[in-house]
């Protein structure tokens, strides 16, 4: 599309074109009833029906059963950080992490702010977090272990699922989630900010097996207990009402599209593309081990800074926008989820040929 970039943003990021248009065509007058959902109470019965069809879009996908619940809350992923130790880890009890990156870290530094054990059960951290570690030793009487799916700022992802036996695995999905399909049923919980693969910022979804209730701590400030979102179907408080619908919209566009294979076939076919113009090129350098590259953020170097800089800038004037890396490691970043279009990634790829031959 002539009037759209290639959007490789890291997140917020692209949605659907068809996504966006449906959202344009109910904008104003929604189903004929005359408003916007961004109008509507969320105790309507239009409303309700919106987000019931979300959760249920999203269990059936994952392909979860009646034993899990599926909220939307605010606050971001980073809110999640606080949530899983505060009604997860009991007294007495051991948080374990897997650190695989500046999210993970970021985890490990919130349990410990409020006082929780916490034990660190494999890291990457030495090598700038350039793999993904395949062991992990948990800690005397742990809670649950905690893991980032995939890791945005240093390109990382998880090709298995660590195996915890009955402990409860919880996992921040928020770089890939729905981007392939996997034994969603092996998590106790879930979570993830939309803003990447699922809709616009402003909610997060979290999915939780309902035998965690019994886990729960109890005496939780309202708002930051589980229970009260659970008991109250996401509707405690005004959830984030048009964030949910979008994320409902392209929850439909995943099943239409034929489901997590279909996706994951066509996440292979992108990243394949730009993956195999840095394989077959001196010029190009992936800094993270190749078994464990991301499907979804494909981070490379360049020989220079000033190289990178060139090529972000002449990328941007071409239409293909976002291609700094994070500004904690710099490099240069391609993020590629589900929304992307194949064309993106042709136009990026062919970007990247021309400019190795300008500039070596
Ligand atoms: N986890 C991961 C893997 C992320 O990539 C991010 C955001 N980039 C976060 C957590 C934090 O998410 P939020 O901004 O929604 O709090």
């Amino acid at each position: 599309m002539k009037d759209r970039i290639a959007n490789f943003s890291a997140g917020p990021a692209v949605l659907p074109e068809e996504v966006l248009r449906e959202a344009q065509k109910e904008l104003f007058n929604y189903k004929g009833l005359g408003l916007s959902v961004m109008e509507m109470s969320h105790r309507s019965k239009a409303y309700q029906e919106i987000i019931d069809d979300a959760m249920n879009r999203a269990k059936r996908i994952m392909n979860l059963g009646d034993n899990y619940d599926v909220l939307f809350l605010g606050g971001g992923a980073s809110l999640q950080f606080l949530m899983v130790p505060m009604n997860l880890c009991p007294e007495g009890k051991v948080g374990n992490y897997i650190n695989t990156g500046t999210w993970s870290n970021t985890a490990i530094k919130e349990i410990k702010k409020i006082g929780k054990q916490c034990h660190v059960a494999a890291t990457s951290e030495d090598t700038n977090f350039s793999f993904i570690p395949k062991e992990f030793k948990l800690s005397e009487n742990p809670a649950y272990l905690h893991y980032t799916t995939n890791n945005t700022i240093s390109g990382t992802e998880f090709k298995y699922i660590p195996e915890v036996g009955d402990l409860p695995l919880i996992a921040d999905m928020s770089s890939n989630f729905l981007s392939k399909p996997m034994d969603y049923a092996k998590h106790a919980l879930i979570y993830a900010g939309a803003q990447k693969n699922i809709g616009p910022a402003g909610v997060t979804m979290v999915v939780i097996r309902k035998d965690m209730q019994e886990k729960f701590n109890t005496g939780l400030p309202t708002m930051l207990s589980y229970k009260t979102h659970i008991d109250k179907g996401s509707m405690f408080n005004t959830p984030p009402c048009f964030p949910i619908y979008m994320v409902g919209l392209v929850l439909k566009w995943i099943e239409d599209m034929g489901g997590l294979a279909a996706v994951e076939k066509h996440n292979i076919e992108k990243a394949g593309l730009i993956y195999n113009v840095i394989d077959n090129s001196e010029f190009y350098r992936s800094p993270v081990n190749t078994e464990d590259r991301s499907l979804m953020n494909i981070v490379f170097r360049l020989p220079s800074e000033d190289l990178e800089k060139k090529f972000v800038a002449e990328a941007a004037e071409n239409g293909m926008s976002n291609l700094k890396g994070h500004r904690s490691v710099g490099g240069c970043r391609a993020s590629t989820y589900n929304a992307l279009p194949m064309t993106a990634c042709q136009q990026l790829a062919e970007f990247m040929v021309e400019f190795e031959k300008n500039n070596k």
